[in-house]
């Protein structure tokens, strides 16, 4: 299959008329060899169903095809959705292959196909929501490659004492094993975006506890880092009825109370919400 180079991406956004749009991350990459590397890196196999989040012109699409079962696209912009097809058939015998859905992904609910592995250059104002959001709603993906902004990708993969580490590294942590898997030069973009980006990979892991407890561990991260620098009773204190009680709880759970959320890892997390479950 020949995949998408520089000149075709032009010629397609020409043929649209589109204008691509910052606030929806358009960034198109415009080097086969890059989608390649990442198809390569995400270890996809003829038995996989790919799912791909923002396939904007195809450039990944075309790569993943190549490789996977089947592939399953999901795109904000409808111009972009209607044409991939046409696209798809254009260049591969396998476009049946290819289901592509016309919608926001941070709404999607399900999907018509259980994906088991997710590649993605996710669009970059919403790529840590559409990664945490994929991984609740989608049980059946098992790994995955994902393109981010570099900064994004150094949250994502952060441990704790580091000061990288925060709400996305720790969530991130609930579902899956996330390591960083390489650099993506801006030149290989068109447009060519302000910052380099990264690739991270991910294994789903088994959960450390039910969804009741998952909502819970969720809320006391969100509280822990919404003021990095005050120790856990302070940052704590509104769930559980003032700073001594805050502190007594988190003693119980056998969390030192003056320490500060960017020190604990997700099981340390769990032990917290663990006790107020149980209490
Ligand atoms: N995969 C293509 C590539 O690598 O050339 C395009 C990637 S571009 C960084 C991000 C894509 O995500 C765009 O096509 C954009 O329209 C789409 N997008 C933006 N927000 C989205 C959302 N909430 N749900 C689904 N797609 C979205």
């Amino acid at each position: 299959m020949t995949l998408l180079g520089a000149a075709e991406i032009r010629t397609l956004a020409e043929k649209l008329d589109l204008k691509p749009s910052k606030s929806l991350g358009q960034n198109f990459v415009i080097d086969a060899n890059v989608c390649r590397k990442i198809v390569r890196t995400a270890g996809i196999t003829s038995s996989d169903i790919a799912l791909e989040i923002g396939p904007g012109l195809g450039s990944l699409t075309l790569a993943l095809m190549e490789e996977a079962a089947s592939v399953v696209a999901v795109e904000i912009d409808s111009r972009l959705a209607n044409q991939l097809p046409i696209t798809a058939a254009a260049h591969s015998e396998g476009a049946n292959n290819l289901t592509v859905i016309n919608q926001d992904a941070l709404q999607l609910k399900s999907l018509p196909v259980a994906p088991t592995v997710l590649v993605a250059n996710l669009p970059y104002n919403v790529s840590v929501p559409v990664f945490l959001h994929l991984l609740e709603i989608l049980p059946t993906l098992r790994s995955g490659v994902v393109m981010v902004q570099a900064e994004v990708a150094d949250r994502l993969t952060a441990k704790p004492n580091t000061k990288e580490y925060g709400i996305p590294s720790v969530k991130a942590a609930w579902w899956a094993e996330v390591t960083g898997a390489g650099s993506v030069s801006r030149s290989i973009f068109w447009p060519a975006p302000n910052v380099d980006s990264k690739l991270v990979a991910f294994k789903r892991r088994e959960t450390p506890g039910s969804e009741e407890l998952r909502k819970e561990v969720f809320a006391i991260i969100d509280l822990a880092f919404a003021q990095r620098r005050k120790m856990l009773r302070a940052a704590l204190s509104s769930r559980y009825g003032g700073s001594g009680a805050a502190e007594a709880h988190l003693s119980a759970a056998g969390i030192d109370p003056t320490l500060r959320g960017e020190s604990l890892d997700i099981h340390s997390f769990c032990k917290i919400a663990q006790q107020g479950l149980e209490s």
